[in-house]
């Protein structure tokens, strides 16, 4: 999954995207000001954006009024400073999808944008099921018919936005531009190597293949005799 920070105060984006990187495995992206946020925001796929209110060169709730107006429906998290009602019910007017008043707590901003994501992927719980794969999203553990499989971090990434996305192929862009930050081109050979351990790891003693290669188009997680 991939997060866009737009805040100004530095000390806080930066605390705000070690949190996500560390706590949740997001790639996360940094913008500093509106104008510069909103093109990030409109030349990006992401999964989350999270908007302070009071930016220099365009404020958060006419930022989020373009966005919408140009149909970009990633969700987004306002962070509000006032904290007065006014705001956060402008805030929703404009089309954002939660809040949360400065100062907030690490675990709730965590909390509120993993059930944003997991929502905008159509899902109601942490755990997402494919045949006989759960994956439980909250603790990052994954079974398949109760056997634990043991991911690194990146092949779990991976996995989890296969999930996400389960029945669909998914083209190896997509794939990159959801797991890593703005350089991701760089990363295009890897993900044969990534897809590979998944399938070394996933599919044991004759179970059937999870992961089904789409010939130059891309990757489907599949429920077997699908
Ligand atoms: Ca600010």
């Amino acid at each position: 999954m991939r997060a866009l920070v737009i805040e100004d105060e530095p000390r806080l984006a930066r605390n705000i995207a070690r949190m996500l990187r560390e706590e949740v495995g997001y790639a996360v992206d940094v913008s500093g000001d509106g104008e510069d946020g909103l093109h990030m925001a409109r030349t990006n796929p992401y999964d989350i954006v999270i908007l302070d209110l009071m930016l220099p060169r365009l404020d958060g709730l006419s930022l989020l009024r373009q966005l919408r107006s140009d149909s970009v429906t990633t969700p987004v998290l306002i962070l509000t400073a006032r904290g007065g009602t006014d705001d956060v019910v402008a805030g929703l007017d404009a089309g954002s999808d939660d809040y949360l008043t400065k100062p907030f707590e690490a675990a709730e901003l965590l909390a509120r944008c993993k059930a944003l994501v997991r929502r905008s992927y159509g899902s109601a719980d942490d755990a997402v099921r494919v045949g006989d794969l759960v994956i439980d999203t909250g603790a990052r553990r994954v079974t398949r018919g109760g056997r634990r499989i043991v991911l690194p971090p990146m092949e779990y990434h991976l996995l989890e936005y296969l999930a996400r996305r389960k029945n669909e192929v998914v083209s190896k862009t997509e794939i990159l531009e959801h797991l890593y930050e703005f350089d991701w081109e760089r990363f295009s050979n890897v993900i044969e190597v990534y897809i590979s351990a998944l399938r070394r790891k996933l599919d044991q003693d004759g179970e059937p293949g999870l992961i089904v290669t789409h010939r130059g188009m891309g990757y489907m997680l599949q429920e077997p005799g699908e």
